[in-house]
């Protein structure tokens, strides 16, 4: 993360009318520091309740709209959460018996995009098995 990304987040925040208050910069560190999609529970957790969990909720709602979260599906009944890193663009697959997650770094949007004239505004593509240990 560079600090020209950040002032750029920062400004976006500001940009739209939005202020950027403490725990909307908690609840920001918190996604920018993860090393995977968080749910909002875990979230909560790494603001180690300075900020409570339905303004968490609020925060990382308002971000999504902002572009600078981004919501990942993986099956498991809730949703996660991932800063949006400009030119890294990836998916995941998730171990369904231990929780393993890696990235994986294709897409097809592009394909899509082709094969359809559509203009895709989101798409979601993630995969759920068992890794190699849990697969023996
Ligand atoms: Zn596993
Ligand atoms: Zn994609």
């Amino acid at each position: 993360m560079t600090q020209i990304r950040m002032t750029h987040v920062i400004e976006k925040i500001k940009n739209a009318g939005v202020k950027f208050t403490r725990p909307r910069k908690l609840v920001l560190d918190a996604l920018r520091t993860a090393r995977q999609p968080l749910s909002m529970k875990e979230i909560h957790k790494r603001v180690r309740n300075r900020a409570d969990l339905a303004s968490v909720y609020r925060t990382v709602n308002l971000f999504q709209e902002l572009g600078i979260v981004r919501e990942v599906q993986l099956g498991e009944g809730y949703q996660r959460y991932e800063f949006i890193e400009e030119g890294r663009h990836h998916h995941y697959v998730l171990c369904i018996e231990c929780g393993k997650l890696e990235d994986i770094d294709i897409c097809f949007l592009d394909r899509v995009e082709k094969m359809t004239n559509f203009k895709i505004l989101s798409h979601s593509m993630e995969f759920q098995g068992l890794c190699h240990s849990c697969a023996e």
